[in-house]
């Protein structure tokens, strides 16, 4: 019996190339016919190779998937003993946080969001992809679509930004990146959308905390770049962390089943986030893995990422009834596809080849950073330096030469020595032509300011202008780092207010994992460039922009609030029954013994009233744009039908450089309350000085369509108003109705 069956098996598999006009599915259902229950499980659970004995676990059959196996030797040897040793020689898969570059890093997730630029996002992964499978990796876990509002959330350096139309297009960009074009045919290597969902949403921005979202919200904001690239062909997901009102996610039957599954008809394979199968003991919600493996099962997560419930537990219950076979079918099925997804059946090796060229990819990664660059303040054009007029720079801050700390959070496998700071990039690219004067001062982020400060201080104020580099060291960001406070560490305050005592000019350039309460830094800088963690070309990006080479372009895909008090703050937030009119009374200007009285009262803080610092969507420009002759296609639509907005956008400044043209809508009316106004479409454009063009943006069915008051998604009868320009505060651009 055995013999023929891996005869069978044999054929199946050897003959596979011929049959191209054979269906994945077909394929898929011909091998589980003829999988065992122990083998099915098997490919179910994924070992760590810190924690396992993966060549003794594979043999046995007990392993679908590995993760953070790094390297192709030891990579092709486990494959080995699956291809060869195991009866139906299934190749294994390999995951990896391939997170925001491989050996060459690019700017953090949030940072890549500021350039909304969804090309140089692809090929970012697709670069990361190349490198990674260099090494052995198959399946990368992101691209990481969490919604937050919560910059205290150390994980909102790896998200997409604060707004689901954007998250959704750059997680797009990223998937087709990491996979290649085709979905059904994956040519580089298989992405994974995380983490399914609402994490992002943490209460208090405490990472694994509980979130308390309605199911229209959750539609309507988090759900949606899920949607996204469950459309591009994403070919995998990870379930969250928390519970979501009492529900861990790795159990929500309805989510992944009713939603994800049933209508949106996705069919990639969702794996488990680490041990959070078994994490729902803890969560009280099951009493024992026992329970843990079948509420995980039956809900539908197909992979248990170490936690081993479903290989102790899952081949008793389906004996005993108590899971059904379909379940587990169903499962190994979504595994299997993946698998063939990927062509693994036919080439499971990672042949040897010569490692990427570092230097295609460095230059990519040069211009990621650059385009992330985002411009917060240039009082009297401080910036860019000319450096035929300035004698000398003083260079100074903790992350001015941080090479580890600029490639930011969440890299394991990032090669350091790639890492250009700042201060090696003025010296190569300007040291012949201006004196550069270097102290740190601080030599990390949580430094305090050393006694003999103000004297070292004194040197630096000499230069004719000073360069300040602050932020934050990279690991106060990422997964577990969350702060209760946003401002700058350490002494670095101090810092800036000691360099602007001096009277010199100084320019602060912040690198950061999180926005960052920035008002006390930007009081005392002339100019002012921000960036999160912009990776391993952080100095050549950030020197050409402070020298003029390039126009600084990057945008805010996140609200910068104040201060942590105002959290959460984002932009495309409800209408509430009593706007703020920019009249509200703050604290200094109430009365001594003044009556109590509510009246007229509106949504703000006394302290620090009803404006974030900067808006989602800020960035400034060394050039200036000109928008004119905004009109709307339509003044009436059917439902079903897009808007048109046209306008003729000018450069006229003296730089060539790129504006990102941001088009808002706002649902005026509507069976729920609607966001006062939500991105529907944006565009970067470059010009020359003097050059303009006519600028063309979609306001489409589904940007102004919404889950409604019976939960229906639905594009609603009523007057839309249409805002266009440079943020999220643009003007008033037009209306229709629908
Ligand atoms: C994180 C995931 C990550 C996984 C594997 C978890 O702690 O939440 O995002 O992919 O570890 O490293």
């Amino acid at each position: 019996m055995k013999r023929i069956l891996i005869m069978a098996v044999a054929f199946l598999i050897a003959a596979a190339p011929s049959f191209a006009q054979v269906s994945i599915d077909r394929k898929v259902d011909s091998l589980l016919a003829i999988m065992t229950l122990d083998e099915k499980i098997g490919q179910m659970n994924q070992l760590h190779p810190d924690i396992h004995d993966l060549e003794t676990e594979i043999r046995s059959g007990k392993v679908g998937s590995v993760l953070s196996v790094v390297g192709t030797e030891w990579m092709n040897l486990l494959q080995k003993i699956a291809v060869e040793e195991t009866r139906l020689g299934i190749p294994l898969l390999n995951g990896r946080d391939v997170i925001h570059g491989f050996r060459t890093i690019f700017p953090i997730p949030l940072g890549q969001a500021a350039s909304f630029n969804p090309e140089i996002v692809r090929e970012g992964a697709a670069i990361a992809a190349e490198e990674a499978y260099h090494e052995g990796i198959n399946w990368t876990f992101a691209p990481m679509l969490d919604i937050s509002h919560d910059a205290r959330w150390g994980r909102i350096a790896e998200s997409l930004g604060e707004d689901p139309l954007l998250a959704g297009i750059m997680g797009a960009a990223m998937v087709e990146g990491f996979q290649g074009a085709d979905p059904e045919n994956i040519s580089g290597i298989a992405a994974c959308a995380k983490h399914f969902v609402g994490y992002g949403a943490a209460e208090g921005g405490r990472d694994y905390n509980s979130t308390n979202i309605p199911e229209r919200r959750l539609r309507n904001l988090h759900l949606r770049p899920f949607k996204a690239v469950a459309d591009a062909g994403v070919a995998s997901l990870m379930t969250a962390f928390n519970d979501n009102d009492g529900i861990p996610m790795t159990g929500n039957t309805r989510l992944i089943r009713d939603i994800l599954r049933q209508e949106w008809g996705w069919d990639g394979m969702i794996v488990s986030d680490w041990e959070s199968i078994r994490e729902m003991i803890a969560h009280g919600f099951c009493q024992n893995e026992v329970e843990a493996a079948y509420k995980a099962a039956v809900a539908g997560v197909d992979v248990e990422m170490v936690s081993e419930t479903y290989i102790r537990n899952l081949k008793k219950m389906v004996e005993d009834g108590i899971v059904p076979m379909s379940v587990i079918d169903q499962s190994v099925g979504n595994i299997l596809r993946l698998k063939f997804r990927l062509g693994l059946f036919d080439n499971p090796y990672w042949k040897p080849a010569e490692a990427p060229s570092s230097e295609k990819a460095l230059k990519t990664a040069q211009k990621a950073a650059e385009e992330s660059i985002i411009l917060l303040k240039n009082t009297n054009a401080a910036l860019p330096l000319n450096a035929y007029e300035i004698r000398s720079v003083a260079v100074t801050g903790p992350l001015a030469d941080a090479p580890a700390d600029q490639i930011g959070t969440w890299v394991f496998d990032g090669d350091v020595t790639r890492s250009v700071t700042p201060i090696e990039a003025i010296r190569a690219m300007y040291g012949d032509k201006v004196e550069i004067i270097y102290d740190p001062i601080l030599n990390y982020s949580r430094e305090t300011l050393p006694s003999d400060a103000k004297k070292r201080i004194r040197k630096l104020a000499k230069a004719d202008v000073i360069l300040y580099f602050a932020g934050e060291e990279a690991i106060l960001s990422g997964e577990a780092h969350c702060l209760s406070s946003i401002s700058l560490q350490g002494g670095q305050e101090q810092l800036g207010k000691l360099l602007k005592e001096t009277g010199t000019k100084v320019i602060s350039i912040i690198m950061a994992g999180r926005p960052i309460a920035l008002k006390p830094i930007l009081e005392n800088s002339d100019a002012m460039l921000f960036a999160f963690h912009p990776g391993s070309m952080a100095g050549p990006a950030l020197t050409r922009t402070i020298f003029g080479e390039i126009c600084p372009s990057g945008k805010l895909p996140v609200t910068f609030p104040v201060d942590e008090g105002q959290i959460p703050i984002y932009y495309n937030h409800n209408s509430t029954g009593r706007p703020s009119d920019g009249k509200e009374i703050l604290l200094h200007n109430i009365p001594l013994n003044a009556s109590q009285t509510s009246l007229g009262n509106k949504s703000y803080y006394l302290d620090s009233g009803k404006d974030p610092l900067f808006p989602f969507g800020y960035g400034m420009s060394y050039t200036s744009f000109e928008y004119s002759d905004i009109r709307l296609s339509k003044t009436e639509i059917n439902p079903g039908e897009s808007v048109e907005v046209t306008l003729t956008l000018k450069n006229t400044g003296k730089m060539a450089g790129a504006e990102i043209v941001q088009c808002y809508i706002q649902d005026e009316f509507a069976s729920a309350a609607r966001p006062v106004r939500e991105l529907a479409d944006f565009k970067k454009i470059f010009l020359q000085p003097g050059e303009s063009i006519e600028v063309k943006m979609q306001i489409s069915p589904s940007a102004m369509s919404f889950y409604d008051i019976n939960m229906n998604y639905s594009m609603e009868k009523g007057r839309f108003k249409v805002f266009v320009g440079k943020d999220s505060n643009a003007p008033l651009a037009g209306t229709f109705r629908l």
